[in-house]
């Protein structure tokens, strides 16, 4: 090559053949120092380009050289000069030389380029940090150079990936991403970018003993080839921090921190050491930052990040350990809002459904279906999904079930043993457990009848809220129905709705920490109608104020307006809520009576149909026999407020053994700091990590092999 050709006169041409505008661009660093680049269209000719670059070289030479010659560009390669004819497509070459004012550059076609770089800003003594480079193109993560430093002092090769030690606490990171390396040539190029970590390393200061420990093998596995560990850990979205004051309100601030949480969450998942390791709740920020980058180096495959529809940025996503399952052979992310089941499908049209249709509308859950290969050369069905949360939406979890396991006995075949994995948002009695335990769920289920009176958004707090806003300052508007018979199905959902408020305001109101609210500074006039509106305004609701939440339950209770409840006033919200509660009790009662007589009268015993809607419920049978490998715990989800097991890990009974569950972390450790999550616990879940056996029944064998032959 030229020797005039420095190693730093380059240009980089890129094409982009599959962008919806196929296009070239060319970048170059001028004589001057001044950068440029250029975006052209693919099939366009190389002299349009020449006629811009020159007409720039001749800008950059500066004032004044309208009496210089014009600027000559051409591009040269081995077998001579390139017409400035020739199309962008066919013109560049790696190695060829292009020429502006007497300037060589070399052509460098499709290099590498990174314009960024980030990392997991909070570093801690022994925990792994990944930086990710941004802006990549032509390179993948793998291709890029990293440099690591602290207090300016380059520490030695660690590649994408360095864990503080003890003796860089207190010290400032960097890492640098120095560029990538060219596929075909291996020169490190694209340039280099740094980032500098906002905070110092610090070591984590708590003993997390108690939280890591339960998670370590339970039991040495005697064949590794037959026990598979499984792990599901809903692992809390960083996408709904905003709402955590009110219902973590016991969890500070610094702790709950994505960057510090997230790693503990990581730590765990190292801990247990699963072959699958499904979580839910996953932000797609830090799959990218954190779970993927840091899981795949331990020895993992990832699956995509699997959002939930619309547009919450969180969702699911599973990890497979490389030595246990080499490939995954298909995966598909499937909605748990569209019912494929026909039978289901056509009763969600039904008139009567059409709360059921409009929330089913709304809702965004997804499940993942996967397939991979074992090392032993056999297949695996995992699923992993987070059903619907809401506690009134019963109905809407078993129907989630049934398409989810459907989809996945489908996505599975017949032969394929089946693992599901996720966030069940049901404990073991209800609906939605009790069907995937029992494999069936009649028509004349409470929980139909329950779910049928959910109404999207109904007891919602912020509507409440609303609603008070329309109250006159004289009170007018303040009254509400004092009467609490039902004689339907729509004013039993009304009455429903406000038991289900008084109880909400009830609860808030007992709570130390419930006055969370941003509202000290309002002042008090002497109209609890006027002041009650300033909280309103400030964003209170009767979930996360004391005063909105006593406003909101004297009203239903009948009682004068007023922000605080005294002894006596309690005693008549309780007389009041019983009224309320026997009312709607009874016509709930009532109405399960005439479902259960309906079920009843139209009771179908078709084995081949797996949905038989009657009513406002559904018969629904699952094909395959599932077994709960973790057992019904007392709690997997622990906040104030609420205790419950939501977790589980389901496999095909007719393949799989449970061996093996992690046990349940000492109480004190949780609620020290009153409940999940806290300085230990990253999560409100904690994961659950099972041990199943693959049943290698011979006989079974032979069958299937016989069924292929
Ligand atoms: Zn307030």
């Amino acid at each position: 090559m030229d020797a005039r050709v420095a190693n730093d006169r380059v240009v980089d041409v890129r094409f982009f053949p599959d962008d919806d505008d196929p296009h070239v661009t060319l970048s170059l660093r001028f004589p001057d120092g001044k950068e440029t680049r250029m975006r052209r269209k693919l099939r366009e000719t190389i002299g349009a380009a020449f006629a811009r670059l020159r007409s720039t070289a001749a800008k950059r030479r500066g004032c004044g050289s309208a009496t210089t010659a014009p600027t000559a560009a051409a591009l040269s390669r081995d077998d001579g000069d390139v017409s400035e004819d020739v199309p962008h497509v066919d013109a560049w070459t790696e190695g060829s030389v292009m020429t502006i004012d007497g300037v060589r550059y070399r052509v460098r076609v499709n290099a590498p380029e990174v314009t960024g770089v980030v990392s997991v800003d909070f570093p801690m003594v022994g925990y792994p940090l990944a930086a990710t480079a941004t802006g990549t193109t032509f390179c993948e993560q793998d291709d890029v150079v990293f440099a690591w430093s602290v207090d300016g002092e380059e520490v030695g090769e660690t590649g994408r990936f360095y864990t503080p030690t003890s003796a860089d606490v207190g010290k400032r990171l960097v890492v640098e991403a120095r560029g990538a390396r060219h596929r075909e040539t291996g020169e490190v190029c694209g340039g280099a970018v740094t980032f500098e970590f906002s905070v110092v390393v610090s070591e984590l200061g708590v003993d997390r003993r108690d939280a890591t420990e339960r998670l370590a093998p339970a039991s040495a596995s005697s064949s590794a080839a037959t026990t598979y560990r499984i792990m599901t850990y809903n692992v809390l979205a960083d996408a709904y921090s905003h709402t955590w004051s009110t219902m973590f309100p016991y969890f500070a601030k610094d702790l709950s921190k994505a960057e510090r949480r997230l790693q503990l969450v990581c730590e765990d998942i190292l801990f247990a050491d699963a072959d699958v390791v499904a979580l839910q709740e996953v932000d797609k920020k830090w799959y990218e930052l954190l779970f993927e980058p840091l899981l795949t180096s331990r020895g993992y495959i990832a699956t995509e990040w699997a959002g939930k529809s619309g547009k919450t940025a969180e969702g699911c996503a599973v990890f497979f350990r490389a030595s246990t399952f080499p490939a995954i052979v298909s995966e598909r992310v499937i909605q748990l809002t569209k019912m494929r089941d026909a039978n289901v499908a056509r009763w969600i049209e039904e008139e009567t459904n059409v709360e059921l249709a409009k929330a089913l509308d709304k809702i965004t859950s997804i499940a993942q279906l996967i397939k991979v290969r074992t090392a032993s050369g056999g297949a695996l069905c995992v699923g992993n999904t987070h059903l619907f949360f809401h506690p009134g939406a019963m109905h809407v979890r078993v129907l989630q079930a049934h398409e989810f396991v459907r989809r996945a006995n489908e996505h599975a075949g017949e032969d394929t043993p089946l693992v599901l994995c996720g966030d069940f948002n049901g404990e073991p009695e209800d609906g939605v457990i009790r069907y995937l335990r029992c494999g069936e769920i009649d028509a004349s289920d409470e929980d139909w009848v329950r779910g049928s009176l959910f109404r999207w958004g109904g007891t919602s707090s912020r509507d409440a809220a609303k609603d008070i806003y329309y109250i006159l300052d004289d009170g007018r508007g303040y009254a509400v129905d004092a009467n609490v018979k039902v004689t339907n199905a729509l004013e039993l959902q009304r009455l429903n709705e406000r038991s289900i408020a008084m109880s909400l305001c009830a609860r808030t109101l007992e709570k130390d920490w419930g006055a969370t609210c941003k509202c000290d500074e309002v002042t008090e006039s002497t109209s609890p109608i006027v002041d009650v509106k300033k909280h309103v305004k400030a964003g209170c609701t009767f979930k996360n104020c004391h005063k909105v939440a006593a406003f909101t339950l004297r009203r239903e209770s009948a009682l004068e307006p007023g922000l605080t409840m005294t002894d006596d006033d309690l005693a008549a919200a309780r007389r009041a809520f019983a009224d309320v509660k026997r009312a709607a009790d009874a016509g709930l009662e009532d109405l399960t009576n005439r479902q259960r007589v309906l079920a009843d009268s139209l009771r179908s015993d078709d084995p081949s149909s797996s949905a038989h809607p009657i009513g406002c419920g559904a018969r629904l049978r699952i094909a395959r026999d599932l077994v709960s490998a973790g057992g019904f715990p007392e709690w997997t989800n622990y906040v104030g407020g609420f205790v419950g097991a939501l977790d589980y890990v389901w496999a095909s009974a007719r393949d799989f053994t449970p061996r093996a569950v992690s046990p349940l972390p000492p109480l004190t450790a949780v609620t020290e700091n009153v409940a999940l999550p806290n300085a230990c616990f990253p999560s409100d879940h904690v994961p659950i990590v099972v041990d199943v056996e693959r049943r290698t029944d011979r006989k079974e064998a032979r069958l299937r092999s016989a069924s292929r032959g």
